[in-house]
């Protein structure tokens, strides 16, 4: 039984813990969490406001 984690793993681990809030309209996320994409070495994440349609990005480089 292994108990590595990838980065990436931690990455979307510190997240998830993350309040997930709306900079444009202050809603609170309390279900949906982050949409994650990978490319090559960079992760990026990304959150739709069901209210406001804002869209948060952030995008993070492995390694
Ligand atoms: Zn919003």
């Amino acid at each position: 039984m292994s108990v590595h984690r990838s980065p990436f793993e931690r990455l979307r681990e510190k997240f998830d813990e993350s309040e997930l809030r709306c900079p444009a309209c202050g809603y609170v996320d309390t279900e949906g969490g982050w949409r994650v994409t990978t490319s090559g070495g960079r992760v990026r994440y990304q959150f739709v406001c069901p209210t406001c349609d804002a869209v948060e990005t952030r995008e993070l480089r492995l390694g």
